[in-house]
């Protein structure tokens, strides 16, 4: 694929400047892009750190190959605890309170089950319209097999406010909106769940590895999020959660596998959580999922943070200004950055459509029905150059469709 040239203006001549004033330009060499793309699309499959193949390499030779069943003495039962001792900072959490394992949707089931036996004088889990599909699916399944009447509802997100009472047991919520990348205030949603009595769950998909978190600045009781998207661990890496350190210990996992006992290599008849975040691990850990996740995760090591995810917002808020005011295009996520993940999402009837274009032009995001249009800009990859370029080619398809639908 090779991408469409793009006419050399004043406006494109300062994205490149920009790019080379970026002190972060130099993490886009750490990463295995193919040539003539634009990858905006990070936010559903993080590209592939270049240490990742050599890693899995030395781990399916050396550890598996050559160590056999001592792997498990030698680093992989740690894995988990590791791996999520290194999303921590990405989250503002304490690095033992952060656990690699299973996927987003178990998480959520494993946090959300844990919750609501905890708030047995509740019966109602609350969450938003426009949740995420799977994060409702979850919450729907644990209402049938809670063995008392659960009952899960959905209101409009400003009315979230209102409708925590005292029947709610668990408040559960995407940070970042996948659509519009819309973001909630977490610490005022906590300080609100906690004044109602109800606990709160946190999806950080789409903010982990994008944008600042701070789970214990605000506060937060529960999160759990995806280790494939801007965390860059490979597709279906283990995901990951977190429980409030001071919770961990009264909550239990309705997952009782043997890697949450106290002592699995005791085989006792007996089931005894372990202490702290352990206690949310289920089966035998993914070790090879997790070592990728482990390795692509190096890529934050000493890094500003805040400017890193600044320069994730800078660029946003280029393909917004340059896309702005194209007839037939509407701008979904907020103009505000302060309020805003790492993508942007815009709306058109012709949507499918311009995106099949833009792939034939070298620039990938993604559309989801029935007619949004969505370009992730990860801040390890993303250059000024790639959102100025995709934002003309964008508004050079719009204008075309346009051109056709008044034909
Ligand atoms: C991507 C995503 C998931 C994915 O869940 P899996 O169990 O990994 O399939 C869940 N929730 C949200 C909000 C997501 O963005």
């Amino acid at each position: 694929m090779s991408l469409t040239q793009i006419p050399d203006t004043a406006q494109r001549n300062e994205a490149e400047e920009c790019d080379k004033a970026d002190p972060f330009v130099h993490l886009r060499r750490r990463f295995d892009l193919p040539g003539g793309l634009i990858y905006l699309d990070g936010n559903s499959l993080g590209a592939l750190p270049r240490g990742v193949a050599a890693r899995m390499g030395e781990v399916i030779r050396h550890e598996w190959g050559d160590r056999l069943i001592d792997g498990w003495w030698n680093g992989w039962l740690d894995l988990p605890h590791q791996t999520g001792a290194r999303i921590a900072p990405l989250i503002g959490a304490p690095n033992d309170s952060v656990l690699a394992a299973d996927s987003t949707s178990i998480n959520l089931y494993k946090l959300a089950a844990s919750a609501l036996s905890a708030q047995k004088d509740r019966h109602v889990i609350l969450s938003e319209v426009g949740n995420f599909p799977t994060d409702m699916y979850i919450m729907e399944g644990l209402a049938k097999l809670a063995g008392r009447d659960i009952s899960v509802r959905e209101v409009a997100p400003d009315a979230i406010l209102d409708a925590l009472d005292d029947t709610v047991a668990l408040l559960t919520l995407s940070h970042i909106d996948y659509r519009t990348a819309r973001m909630w205030d977490m610490a005022a949603i906590n300080a609100a769940c906690h004044a109602a009595g109800a606990l709160c769950l946190w999806d950080l998909s789409h903010s982990a590895g994008a944008v600042t978190v701070d789970l214990t600045a605000t506060n937060a009781d529960m999160a759990v999020g995806c280790g494939y998207k801007f965390l860059n661990g490979g597709p279906g890496a283990p995901a990951f959660l977190y429980v409030r350190p001071d919770l961990q210990d009264s909550l239990d996992s309705p997952l009782q596998g043997w890697m949450g006992h106290q002592d699995p290599f005791a085989f006792s008849e007996i089931y005894k959580p372990k202490p702290g975040i352990g206690r949310f691990a289920c089966g035998t850990p993914p070790i090879l999922g997790l070592s990728a996740l482990n390795e692509a995760l190096k890529v934050f090591d000493d890094i500003d943070l805040p400017a890193l995810f600044a320069k994730g917002q800078d660029l946003c808020d280029r393909f917004i200004e340059t896309v702005a005011g194209t007839d037939g295009l509407t701008i979904l996520s907020p103009q505000d950055r302060a309020v805003r993940g790492s993508h942007v999402a815009v709306a058109h009837e012709n949507a499918e459509a311009i995106m099949k274009r833009l792939s034939s032009q070298g620039v990938i995001g993604d559309f989801r029905p029935p007619d949004i249009m969505r370009f992730g800009f990860s801040p390890l990859y993303c250059r000024h150059v790639d959102a100025h370029d995709a934002a003309i080619l964008l508004r050079d398809a719009v204008k075309e469709s346009e051109a056709s639908l008044q034909d």
